[in-house]
């Protein structure tokens, strides 16, 4: 029905707008903006993709679709920080990002973790091409483009390299990514000194981008998780930089209870003007390839082949086994590593010890059997509430899934953080997670006119049941889409219309 007259009947003082034309009106929600604390009720007209008016006083719009969101949440859409997802993007079948959307997710950040697709700019193009479901901020991945540079190998650039390293990130960055995100636990980004990080980030910030790390530790296999953040900071320092700690954690039992610590240190650090931020996913296990997670990296330079070619030396395989034994007890035994997604789908759901006994190998040697054909994915259980909790109260943890295929976080990170720490164990409040979740990483990443709910920014707006909204996927079945979102608005565009997914792909590739 074309322009239905939404008439309300008091008009208010002379500002009253009367025969104001919209393509969509939604009335009678509890309206949080994504900064104030107190839920408004308060009507939004959008037009032309964008929120054109907010008004309080009832009058007179005509709208061509009216959502009466009466009992329910309105919220600007989710930002996920840190996202695999680009690997879906990049793909027709996959491009709608359902899994993120049906989260309340509108808008995610890919190139994550020092690995992003190259150049950016023909993945601009694939996207605007085939359509994408949700907006996408890119960051140029730092281990991709040294991986380019000098390969997977463990040696530092000479000066040569370095400057062909600072060049292609400079084109990244003028191609439209918001930062360099880097992979420091994981090769190639494993074999780089803060120097050369720093060096780089220089160029980023020279762009007017910003920092993003899975840190060099995230327990005491290098450095220290406490290092790690200390190099973040210094990086920070150095290149003057903003810096965000991607998914921020106290990863196995000799870094437990290190968290009020970090947060100390954090903010130190934000007092004097340095920009530190982190995200965080609300679970216990952390996901990763079973490779990343036990393999000592030394081993694993130069690449798979060179590791089996080391493992078959037998001196240096007892070296190797004896530091993955290691690692499997640093992540709490053989029985906290889940295998969640393999070719194989008979090891799905199967942990490192129960097919320890069924191969009759010690774990560590199960390891190498498992990865010599694949890399096989792992939940690894390895953290506890008390850290959990704690990093998520700080007002500079956003929430950020880092969805990946095989755990439930890709399909469920923010509804789990609204129904578990929000409702029942109230570590925030609605707003706070609404804040979290929206204003404060499009401030920091420099998402222009989103993560609002304000006249003049772009229409990505969510509508949620707040007795309903729930995450389903868990450990035996990772793949559930999450329950309670009712309507999801990318660029003023019905996405999902009565918790139905409408088809439309109608998702950005956002410009700084
Ligand atoms: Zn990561």
């Amino acid at each position: 029905m074309k322009h239905l007259r939404y008439l309300f009947l008091i008009c208010l003082l002379s500002s009253c707008k009367s025969d104001i034309n919209v393509d969509l009106l939604i009335i009678n929600g509890m309206v949080y903006d994504g900064i104030n604390s107190e839920p408004q009720n308060i009507d939004i007209s959008i037009n032309n993709g964008k929120i054109i008016y907010l008004s309080n006083n009832k009058q007179s719009i005509n709208a061509d679709k009216i959502i009466d969101a009466e009992g329910l949440i309105v919220s600007p859409g989710f930002i996920d920080t840190h996202t695999h997802s680009d690997r879906d993007l990049n793909n027709k079948e996959t491009s709608h990002n359902l899994p993120f959307l049906k989260q309340g997710i509108t808008t995610v950040v890919v190139g994550n973790d020092g690995d992003s697709y190259f150049p950016i700019s023909d993945y601009k193009s694939l996207y605007e091409s085939q359509g994408i479901g949700t907006n996408v901020v890119m960051l140029v991945g730092h281990g991709t483009i040294r991986n380019k540079v000098l390969g997977n190998i463990n040696k530092k650039p000479n000066l040569d390299e370095l400057s062909e390293m600072k060049k292609l990130i400079t084109q990244e960055m003028s191609s439209g990514a918001f930062g360099m995100s880097t992979g420091l636990f994981y090769s190639p980004g494993s074999y780089s000194n803060t120097e050369e990080i720093v060096s780089l980030a220089k160029i980023v910030s020279d762009n007017g981008g910003i920092y993003d790390t899975h840190l060099r530790d995230e327990s005491n296999y290098n450095i220290g998780l406490i290092s790690a953040v200390k190099e973040t900071i210094d990086i920070g320092l150095k290149a003057n930089i903003p810096v965000h700690i991607s998914h921020i954690k106290c990863l196995g039992r000799y870094v437990w209870h290190q968290s009020d610590s970090i947060i100390k240190l954090i903010e130190f650090y934000r007092n004097k003007g340095l920009n530190v931020t982190a995200n965080q996913y609300p679970y216990d296990a952390s996901a990763t390839s079973l490779k990343g997670a036990v393999v000592p990296r030394w081993a694993e330079s130069g690449g798979k082949d060179s590791l089996f070619i080391r493992f078959n030396n037998k001196k240096i395989k007892t070296r190797i086994l004896k530091e993955t034994s290691s690692n499997i007890f640093r992540r709490g035994g053989a029985d906290k590593l889940l295998i969640v997604n393999s070719k194989n789908s008979d090891l799905i759901g199967k942990n490192l010890l129960e097919l320890s006994i069924e191969f009759d190998k010690p774990p560590e040697e199960t390891v190498y059997h498992l990865i010599k054909s694949e890399n096989v994915s792992v939940a690894s259980f390895n953290m506890i509430e008390e850290d959990i909790i704690n990093f998520m109260k700080q007002s500079w943890v956003f929430t950020g899934s880092d969805g990946n295929t095989g755990h439930p976080r890709k399909y469920g990170s923010f509804p789990k953080k609204y129904s578990e720490y929000v409702v029942n164990k109230k570590v925030l409040n609605l707003s706070e997670f609404i804040a979290n979740s929206t204003s404060k990483p499009a401030e920091f990443f420099n998402v222009n006119k989103r993560g609002k709910i304000k006249e003049g920014y772009y229409a990505d707006i969510i509508i949620f049941d707040p007795l309903y909204f729930k995450d389903k996927a868990d450990y035996s079945n990772a793949f559930v889409y999450s329950e309670g979102l009712i309507y999801s608005i990318i660029n003023g565009e019905l996405i999902i219309d009565k918790n139905n997914f409408t088809g439309k792909l109608k998702g950005k590739v956002l410009k700084k």
